[in-house]
């Protein structure tokens, strides 16, 4: 399906690295501008320069609230408007039970993966309604609707940005705006660096698709979701998770 964001501008966040910056290729090969916003500037600057004229690349911390609405009114100033958003940026955090789970590290995860993804939404949904609309994809998990253990900061910000999203959805979509979730599974990214082979097999058993998904392909959901042929999907969550959730 040919997706067509001409004279749209995109904002993703967490867009230098695998997911984001998948997102971010395929809305730029569809005709939009968009906006590669990140922690890490260098590896930023390496995408957006790398897609060439229709995207820059912004440093962000989306757990700084003053730093997302910022970027979001000089995104606005620059370009004239904001059509679309993928709140993406997000981090795994430490693997402990919860018992174990340290206070600071609790904080450190649900920081980006959840008030980052509130900041985001806050702001790019006050610059969204300026235009009369756009549509906003925010970056779940599986584990947006499954407990993982080890992982309780990461599986209850997941779990929060479904129900965020939902709610937005419910608040604004009247309003000519679509909120939606997508829940991938386990996706070979960078996310995952470090993992040993047996626990990289481990999760590939938990995919009937017996293997683990690719940034492009949660890209091109993302994509369909920000797309007018998605024009009457708002408030829900889409997997994309090689058969993880049929189980
Ligand atoms: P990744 O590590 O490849 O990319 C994440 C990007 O986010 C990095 O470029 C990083 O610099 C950026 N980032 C981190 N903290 C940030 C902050 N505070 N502000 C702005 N940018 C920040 O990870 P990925 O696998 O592409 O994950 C992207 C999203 O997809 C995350 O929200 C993640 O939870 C979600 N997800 C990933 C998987 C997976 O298996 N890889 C599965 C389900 C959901």
């Amino acid at each position: 399906m040919q997706l067509d964001f001409s004279g749209k501008v995109a904002l993703v966040t967490g867009a230098a690295s695998g997911i984001g910056e998948a997102v971010a290729r395929q809305l730029a090969a569809s005709g939009a501008q968009v906006v590669v916003a990140d922690l890490d500037r260098n590896a930023a600057e390496q995408v957006a320069s790398s897609i060439g004229t229709p995207a820059r690349a912004r440093q962000l911390d989306v757990s700084d609230p003053d730093a997302v609405r910022q970027l979001v009114e000089a995104t606005v100033a620059e370009y004239g408007g904001l059509h679309l958003a993928v709140n993406n940026a997000g981090i795994g955090g430490a693997s402990l039970a919860t018992a174990d789970y340290p206070l600071e590290e609790w904080h450190r995860v649900l920081g980006v993966n959840l008030h980052g993804v509130f900041h985001s939404m806050k702001y790019e949904i006050a610059a969204m309604l300026a235009n009369g609309g756009g549509a906003i994809v925010n970056m779940a998990s599986i584990l947006g609707s499954n407990g993982w253990a080890g992982s309780s900061a990461y599986v209850a910000a997941k779990h929060a940005l479904v129900g965020m999203t939902k709610t937005a959805a419910l608040e604004y979509s009247a309003r000519g705006l679509r909120i939606n979730a997508v829940g991938p599974g386990f996706i070979d990214t960078p996310l995952l660096a470090g993992m040993d082979r047996t626990a990289y097999d481990g999760l590939v058993a938990l995919h009937p698709a017996g293997r683990l998904g690719t940034a492009q392909e949660v890209a091109a959901l993302t994509c369909f979701l920000l797309s007018d042929q998605a024009s009457f999907i708002t408030g829900s969550y889409h997997l994309v998770d090689g058969g993880f959730s049929a189980r």
